[in-house]
């Protein structure tokens, strides 16, 4: 688990050796054939004082501060080491808040400010404002969403996944952002295309604006799933499902991050506007918490957005 040298910035995603290890991706041909459409779309690693985040190019711009986290560069130990962001899994508090303020001194923003929800693994959209803000970040949540979004600047919209797919969001006409958690059973109920809707009609995003970036996440490498998965994303209707679900003699896999690609896609985002991480929390335990890989003994990452 060591970080990377300070100072160090590399797109993780031309690298040959950062492709996922494990039962290889590769070997499956429509996963190929579905990496090459957004190839080109990047994600650059960071490293700030021994934080390594991940942040993705699409919305690297001057009017957006955002981030997905990694493991490394927090003061957590155990297994919790060392940059948790969960908040109530067991971990130091004294910690967790220096974790938070070494994040949000990258970020330009105080834990104060920081905007977390109740994740339940369903579909519900909170439109959070300023009232919202955590004020002390162990404090009791009392909603529920697997979606945030606002159009208030200086707001963070935060989530937490450890394996489940984070998606970032932003329409830069609007100054208006989206964080979103999307488990098997969010994206089942698309909650990704509905946080698109709820956006535009909030704030009056045009969806062929609004950019998006798939963070790290479990891939189809890894996931392997009971029969019910494959049957819930069959029921989105999405054109060409043998792209997502591949069927082996074993279990069937799925591909959470296609899949909620295409959702945004059919939301109408261009496809050049999704950026999708490669890189896969399972197999890479060591830099990021997977639940699968730890039994459930683990800290949470985070991704996070907001405007200036
Ligand atoms: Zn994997």
């Amino acid at each position: 688990m060591n970080p990377a040298p300070a100072g160090a910035v590399r797109n993780i995603n031309s690298a040959a050796e950062e492709i996922p290890e494990g039962p290889s991706v590769f070997e499956d041909n429509e996963y190929i054939k579905l990496f090459m459409g957004y190839k080109d779309m990047g994600f650059t690693e960071i490293n700030r004082d021994g934080m390594t985040i991940v942040q993705a190019d699409i919305l690297s711009r001057p009017s957006i501060r955002h981030a997905f986290t990694t493991r490394f560069g927090g003061f957590s130990s155990g297994v919790f080491a060392s940059l948790n962001l969960a908040v109530g899994r067991g971990d130091d508090r004294a910690c967790v808040l220096k974790n938070y303020e070494k994040l949000c001194a990258y970020l330009k923003t105080d834990p104060s400010k920081i905007v977390f929800s109740a994740q339940v693994h369903e579909d519900g959209i909170r439109k959070a404002t300023a009232r919202d803000s955590i004020g002390d970040i162990f404090s009791q949540i009392h909603y529920r969403a697997d979606a945030l979004i606002t159009d208030e600047p200086g707001l963070p919209l935060m989530i937490f996944i450890a394996d489940c797919i984070p998606i970032l969001l932003s329409c830069p006409d609007v100054s208006a952002v989206g964080a979103v958690h999307a488990g098997w059973r969010g994206t089942a109920m698309n909650i990704a295309g509905k946080t698109i809707r709820r956006m535009c009609d909030e704030y009056g995003c045009e969806p062929e604006n609004i950019l998006a970036a798939i963070g790290p996440g479990i891939g189809s490498c890894c996931f392997e799933t009971g029969p019910e998965v494959p049957g819930e994303i069959l029921k989105l209707g999405l054109d060409r499902p043998e792209e997502f679900i591949i069927n082996t003699a074993h279990k069937p896999r799925v591909d959470l991050k296609a899949v909620n690609r295409a959702l945004l896609i059919r939301e109408g985002l261009r496809p050049e506007n999704i950026a999708v991480s490669r890189e896969c929390t399972m197999c890479k335990s060591d830099k990021y918490w997977s639940h699968r890989a730890t039994g459930g003994q683990r800290g949470a990452q985070a991704a996070v957005i907001l405007t200036l």
